[in-house]
């Protein structure tokens, strides 16, 4: 998180506020969040999709709960007192079906039997 100043934009979590606090997210992308926002992360993960803008909050210690796959669970609760905005490629709400090729795509590599 960086103070830039002067420059302004729009927070892209509610989207109502106006700040000067900006994330990076992975990719190089800037994006801004505001101290209200930036509180929420505290407490929950959030992913933005940068196809469509959507956001998504979960609060930190469901996910946590929800997760089975050990390597995952480790990097997530790494990253469990960061405050962290993930970028996603693409949503379930913008990409339904990209988002079920992507799935399919996870399970062959894995090597399945047909
Ligand atoms: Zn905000
Ligand atoms: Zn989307």
């Amino acid at each position: 998180m960086k103070d830039y100043l002067g420059e302004k934009g729009l927070c892209i979590v509610c989207k109502e506020s106006m700040t000067t606090i900006s994330a990076d997210v992975e990719g190089g992308t800037k994006l801004f969040v505001c101290e209200k926002c930036l509180e929420t992360t505290k407490q929950n993960f959030i992913w933005i999709c940068m196809g469509c803008g959507n956001v998504y909050i979960r609060p930190k210690a469901i996910v946590l709960k929800k997760l089975s796959d050990s390597h995952l669970k480790k990097a997530y609760q790494a990253c469990e007192d960061l405050q962290l905005i993930q970028g996603l490629d693409r949503c379930i709400e913008c990409d339904p079906e990209g988002i079920m090729e992507a799935v399919a795509a996870a399970k062959s590599e894995k090597g399945g039997h047909c």
